[in-house]
């Protein structure tokens, strides 16, 4: 049973019933929808599918629900894209027009604004760049750098110029009502710029009355990178989107931020998740290249939570394919983590007190015994993020009566949340688990779980006791 989690991004080619749940079945632990993208009636229909079929499938699916965030998009163009060529004068124009190879409208005014000249543009994941030489009072002359075609929609980057455009836009606020209103787990803010940015969202969802959707930062712009330690602070976890990101900063700094704030997120405890491009040749193809199987393999070497798939999963040929690919590496890879390294980190930064002490035990215990699971029963799932933070080399099964949060657990490492009637007695508890473990992994007899939580269950706040027992 794998530990690092698997999050799919559904789209018009992983939409279907039979699609879906192949990829309940090949390991989906989350299901995102980009609202950039995605209609409200598309994710109403899907997410109502997918939480069907997790039942049908004894699953707990999570949903993540993107924003779209404070982005520059390239307006409509004939025929839906346009070339650049090299050299040409093109008008970007701050009202709307519909665009051709020497024209296009854009979805941020001020633009004209806050850009100078010399500035570089950035178009189509920075394949396409264009300079400004010129600023007429409706548009921006540019002169083509590097050419190449552009579609309708497209994002634009620049990535010398701080925009003064608000982190909330109306259609923003539209967006997180709606991930409210349909029950969302997951949050995943785009382009946040600073930890304000963050905050300003969570006091949005406490004037919501909305306590249980977790706020993941996506981390995509330079700006957000001098404030990642407030932004982990204020964030339930961390996402680092790498193809915008990869536009944003020079490219070749991608590993080295992957692997800063994938350590930082761990020493604080907070979930990361590592974005995009992971095997996007079996967008087209059935098998990926070498250096792809590798990049899957070092995010979880590096001690990620979670891994994300995006066009692979909503536009690619082999959205099933690709989750089983996916899966088979992140075990192979597993199977390599130092988790006497990581249990050494962990216990370096956690707290010296009851549950820090406990939970250490543990883990080292499950290590050195090679038990088959820990299991914790837990209502708000403190025990269980704990255990997941010292990265034990067996998995973590979550059980509790509470649905949202079993579902909050989805994106940490290692934890597996089964949803059970009541907590009971302390006997009805280890009966519960050596049964739940039974169903989920393979077991013989003899083999050893370790319970442990904070005693009685729905009084203490810290965790308190430990048990080993034999199969
Ligand atoms: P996106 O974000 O997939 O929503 O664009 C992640 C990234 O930019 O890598
Ligand atoms: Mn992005």
């Amino acid at each position: 049973m794998n530990k690092t989690k698997i999050i799919v991004s559904i789209g018009p080619a992983s939409q279907d019933r039979e699609t879906l749940k192949n990829l309940i079945l090949a390991g989906m632990d989350v299901a995102r929808f980009n609202l950039t993208y995605a209609t409200y009636e598309f994710c109403m229909e899907t997410i109502q599918l997918i939480r069907e079929l997790s039942k049908e499938c004894k699953t707990n699916v999570s949903i993540m629900i993107d924003t779209n965030g404070p982005d520059i998009r390239v307006g409509k163009l004939k025929d839906g894209k346009a070339f650049l060529h090299q050299g040409d004068k093109i008008r970007i124009y701050m009202d709307s027009i519909m665009g051709d190879d020497t024209k296009f409208s854009i979805n941020y005014p001020k633009l004209i604004d806050d850009i100078k000249y010399n500035t570089n543009i950035l178009l189509q994941d920075g394949r396409v760049e264009l300079k400004v030489i010129q600023k007429d009072l409706n548009y921006l002359l540019c002169e083509v750098i590097s050419e190449g075609q552009i579609v309708e929609g497209c994002g634009i980057n620049v990535p010398e110029v701080k925009l003064n455009m608000p982190f909330l836009s109306t259609k923003d606020k539209d967006d997180i009502m709606f991930a409210d209103s349909v029950n969302a787990d997951f949050l995943a803010l785009s382009f946040v710029g600073s930890s304000d940015d963050v905050l300003e969202v969570n006091d949005y969802l406490i004037e919501m009355g909305n306590d249980h959707l977790g706020i993941i930062a996506k981390i995509e712009k330079e700006r957000a990178l001098e404030d990642i330690d407030n932004i982990i602070r204020v964030s339930d976890g961390i996402l680092i989107g790498r193809g915008d990101l990869g536009v944003e900063i020079p490219m070749e700094r991608i590993p080295s931020v992957q692997k800063m704030i994938i350590n930082k997120c761990h020493l604080a405890g907070k979930v990361s998740i590592v974005s995009t491009e992971f095997l996007s040749s079996m967008e087209t193809e059935t098998r990926p290249s070498r250096a792809e199987v590798s990049d899957v393999a070092n995010a979880v070497l590096d001690s990620v939570d979670a891994v994300l798939l995006s066009g692979e999963t909503t536009i690619g040929k082999y959205p099933v394919e690709t989750v089983i690919m996916m899966s088979k590496i992140i075990a192979s890879a597993e199977e390599d983590i130092n988790y006497y390294d990581l249990l050494d980190r962990s216990m370096r930064s956690e707290k010296q007190d009851i549950t820090g002490s406990l939970v250490y035990s543990v883990t080292e215990c499950a290590n050195r015994l090679k038990c088959k699971a820990i299991i914790t029963p837990t209502m708000s799932g403190y025990t269980a993020r704990k255990m997941s933070r010292f990265r034990p080399s067996c998995p973590i099964i979550a059980v509790s009566p509470d649905e949202d949060t079993a579902r909050s657990l989805a994106l940490h490492f290692a934890i597996r949340p089964v949803v059970i009637p009541e907590l009971g007695s302390f006997d009805k508890i280890i009966n519960i688990s050596k049964k739940v473990t039974k169903e989920m992994i393979h077991t013989e007899n003899g083999d050893k779980l370790i319970i442990t939580g904070g005693y009685p269950f729905k009084e203490v706040k810290h965790t308190n006791f430990m048990k080993i027992e034999e199969l």
